[in-house]
């Protein structure tokens, strides 16, 4: 038992304000969506170009280029003959990407994230983002710079007037579809403490199962969309290269997307605003790498495109509404061990649903018996909190992520888990240096 060792991230909810992100449909009139595109153009143009001085200065000189310095590199191509079409479109954005591109380098070099890659005009999301000096809301309008009249926003949710946008990103998407999304500071209301706690388990028969035994499946009609989807993409495939039905194909096959996408974005925000507020702890198991499920069928990739988004909405809700949610490392064996004994077991296929421990006799539901076992270990870190050593920042989002909050991640766990008893700081460290 000793040698279970698994990784956990602890995030606990607090702060005063929060950003939020409310996104919404938008119709441009035809001026407007030229001036879009020619904005999202230069946009593409100046992050290339950063990224050619970025790798250049880099492979010739071992010099890091910062942020300023493209900034001013940004005004000398302005006065080129051949760039003097970037004065045509509100800087603001091309400023934003320069921002962006300076981040995913820092993200580089500290190893979060790959090498950046060259923006393509065949990208399946073009957008632009304008910050508080290059846009105006005035009376729930909102109109960007360059632009006479305001943008025609579906307001599909209530956006208050008194809210302060910081950002405003307009972008358009493979299926052709305009959205703008407004990222405001809330004061979220927080509603009172709860003395419950969930495990979650992610699973592909149902999309979680809750350790209170609540088994919820994925949303609407998954394989159903994945076989039209599929068939969309052979019908593609088919078409000839640069053919006016190729475009309609590709559309056609974004349209599915879309829709998928949709209803599964409704289906988890319910599910997670539900978990969040009954929940003053919320447990999940960390997700296993995307690429590692590169492979895999279709609808396991749906799958896991749910497990990612509803695991991103209980982050950033739980920071809203002040809960605590605790990541534990998926090398932690939640379904092999039984919660009743913590006796673990050797293998446990993947097609076993249930199973009797040979410790205790007790009858188990594979993600039932998972979900209790996350809850319990992470029952045991929030507990022991104060000893979780800092760790990387989240990912990049905005969307609820409070700037510098950091999650902490701790090596090794004690096992057995969650029958009582704390371990001490001095054994923390000691399980945390052990394995190395
Ligand atoms: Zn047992």
């Amino acid at each position: 038992m000793a040698g279970i060792s698994c990784r956990l991230a602890l995030r606990r909810g607090g702060g005063h304000t929060v950003k939020r992100a409310f996104k919404y449909r938008f119709y441009p009139t035809p001026d407007q969506a030229t001036q879009l595109k020619q904005t999202f153009g230069c946009v593409r143009k100046v992050y290339n170009l950063a990224l050619e001085m970025r790798d250049r200065a880099w492979k010739e000189e071992r010099r890091r280029i910062r942020y300023s310095d493209t900034s001013a590199m940004l005004t000398e191509w302005k006065r080129q003959d051949d760039l003097a079409y970037l004065s045509q479109v509100s800087s603001v954005p091309l400023q934003q990407t320069l921002r962006h591109l300076s981040t995913a380098f820092d993200r580089f070099f500290a190893k979060v994230s790959g090498h950046p890659r060259f923006k393509s005009r065949k990208a399946t999301r073009q957008a632009a983002e304008y910050t508080r000096s290059a846009f105006r809301w005035r009376d729930g309008a909102l109109t960007l710079a360059k632009m006479t009249t305001p943008l025609d926003i579906r307001w599909s949710r209530p956006l208050s007037t008194d809210s302060q946008p910081t950002t405003v990103t307009v972008s358009l998407d493979a299926a052709g579809r305009w959205f703008v999304s407004i990222l405001v500071e809330d004061r979220p209301q927080r509603p009172r403490e709860v003395a419950t706690a969930v495990g979650v388990d992610f699973g592909i028969r149902s999309l979680v199962t809750l350790s209170t035994g609540e088994k919820v499946s994925h949303p609407g009609g998954g394989r159903r969309q994945a076989g039209r989807l599929a068939k969309a993409q052979r019908e593609l495939a088919r078409k000839k290269a640069g053919s006016k039905n190729q475009t309609k194909a590709r559309r056609r096959v974004a349209a599915i997307h879309a829709r998928i996408a949709h209803r599964r974005r409704d289906v988890l925000h319910k599910l997670s605003t539900r978990i969040v507020q009954e929940n003053q702890l919320v447990v999940i198991e960390d997700l296993p790498v995307r690429n590692l499920m590169g492979n895999r069928s279709l609808a396991r990739s749906i799958a896991h495109a749910a497990w990612a988004e509803l695991r991103r909405m209980l982050e950033y809700k739980c920071a809203w509404y002040g809960r605590t949610m605790v990541v534990v490392d998926r090398f932690f064996p939640s379904s092999r061990m039984c919660s009743t004994c913590a006796r673990v077991c050797e293998s446990l296929p993947l097609g076993v649903r249930e199973w009797t421990c040979g410790g205790c006799g007790t009858r188990h539901d594979r993600d039932h018996n998972a979900a209790k076992n996350l809850l319990a270990v992470g029952q045991t870190v929030s507990a022991c909190g104060a000893d979780v050593r800092p760790q990387r920042k989240l990912s990049g989002r905005a969307v609820g992520d409070e700037a510098g909050k950091p999650i902490a991640r701790a090596v090794g766990v004690p096992a057995p888990v969650g029958r009582g008893g704390c371990q001490t700081a001095n054994s923390w460290k000691a399980m945390v240096f052990s394995t190395g």
